[in-house]
């Protein structure tokens, strides 16, 4: 038997007491985050030392953070704690940034304690300091489960969302593994993956397709008075456009993820950080837009539920510039080299390139780790 973590998430219906308790909660939660990253920062400029406050200190001046779920508000100072932690590794990452009211998520997580946190029945779940909230459990959840968290939020367009982090035991699936039976991907902008066969994801452009009438609408919505009716319609109106469109692109990204790790006993990928990958190619738009660190993620997680494996391949393999065919590397490629030809004389598409390298280093790599005789099966 072994552990395992999933997140399940959930559409909600609060009534209006439940929707006025969330929205008041998002609040208290961007209020005590933004509070103690000033207080830090002032404190630091005073004393040049690291403030170590609380949110249970903030409740005598605000009387009303008392109403918000307290655990919330201990979650607000860990994300604030981890922020800072991240930022003091790596010099990459910013310094904490402050929550602001129009921009950032509406959202706050809460702790399970014995029970605080449950599913109730299909429909319906209950929440510290409101009791029973409707929602459609339209998943199921395995057997002697046990709810960690839950994370509720609010779309732009006005709906809400409970997801919770469970975890729960499985038996541990065994089954024969063959390499030979196994893909490489390489992530590839325009088509989301190209394989190791040269077989392009047939991936729909959902955010492309609706950008025209994304654009109409905001256009509409530009040329309205600010923070009028008709304003505050046609604002839920775009939200609306980019919510069907991350949620055409999340049900695609499942079944391709279900059907690869039907199909496949291992899939191979790069270990690429798609966030600086979106940044320094300039690729912005269609590399956030198709989620393919999402991808991996839900392929990693459907492939481990059924015994199979997903396996990144290190950073620092140069996959597009090693030939497939004599493995020397062409340092001259450059990013926009769809094709190149090595001087063994093999004619290259990048990305196919890439795929059976991808593939090649993997499979290498797993007879290391598993050693040869498993070569045989
Ligand atoms: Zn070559």
């Amino acid at each position: 038997m072994s552990k395992r973590n999933k997140a399940y998430k959930f559409r909600l219906y609060p009534n209006p007491e439940h929707t006025l308790f969330f929205v008041k909660s998002f609040g208290c939660c961007r209020f005590i985050f933004n509070k103690m990253l000033a207080d830090k920062i002032q404190h630091y400029q005073n004393t040049k030392t690291m403030l170590k406050n609380t949110p249970a200190q903030y409740k005598e001046e605000y009387t009303w953070l008392k109403e918000a779920d307290s655990l919330a508000l201990a979650n607000e100072q860990l994300t604030l704690q981890q922020a800072f932690r991240n930022f003091f590794r790596d010099k990459k990452t910013g310094f904490p940034k402050f929550k602001s009211k129009k921009h950032s998520r509406r959202t706050y997580t809460t702790n399970n304690q014995s029970g605080t946190v449950a599913i109730v029945d299909n429909r319906h779940v209950k929440l510290p300091k409101i009791g029973i909230v409707r929602c459609i459990v339209h998943r199921p959840i395995p057997q002697d489960h046990k709810i960690k968290s839950a994370t509720i939020s609010q779309t732009g367009s006005g709906k809400f969302y409970i997801s919770f982090l469970v975890e729960y035991e499985q038996e541990e699936i065994v089954v024969p593994l063959d390499k030979e039976n196994s893909i490489g991907l390489d992530y590839s902008s325009p088509n989301f993956y190209v394989d190791d066969q040269g077989r392009e994801a047939n991936y729909p452009r959902y955010y492309r397709k609706a950008q025209k009438r994304l654009a109409a609408e905001q256009q509409k919505l530009a040329r309205m008075k600010l923070n009028s009716n008709n304003y505050l319609k046609q604002k839920k109106k775009v939200a609306k456009v980019h919510e069907t469109v991350a949620n055409q692109r999340l049900d695609w990204i499942r079944k391709e993820a279900l059907s690869l790790a039907r199909k496949y006993d291992y899939v191979f990928v790069e270990d690429i950080n798609m966030r600086g990958l979106a940044g320094s190619l300039r690729l912005g738009k269609s590399t956030n837009d198709n989620g393919f660190g999402m991808f991996r993620t839900i392929l990693e997680q459907k492939m481990e539920e059924i015994g199979k494996k997903l396996v990144k391949i290190p950073r620092f393999y140069p996959s597009s510039m090693t030939c497939s065919v004599c493995n020397a590397v062409n340092k001259e490629l450059t990013l926009d080299d769809r094709t190149w030809t090595c001087i063994c004389g093999t004619f290259h598409n990048r990305d196919h390139n890439a795929g059976v390298n991808i593939r090649n280093y993997g499979i290498t790599l797993i007879s290391r780790t598993t050693g040869t005789a498993e070569i045989a099966c």
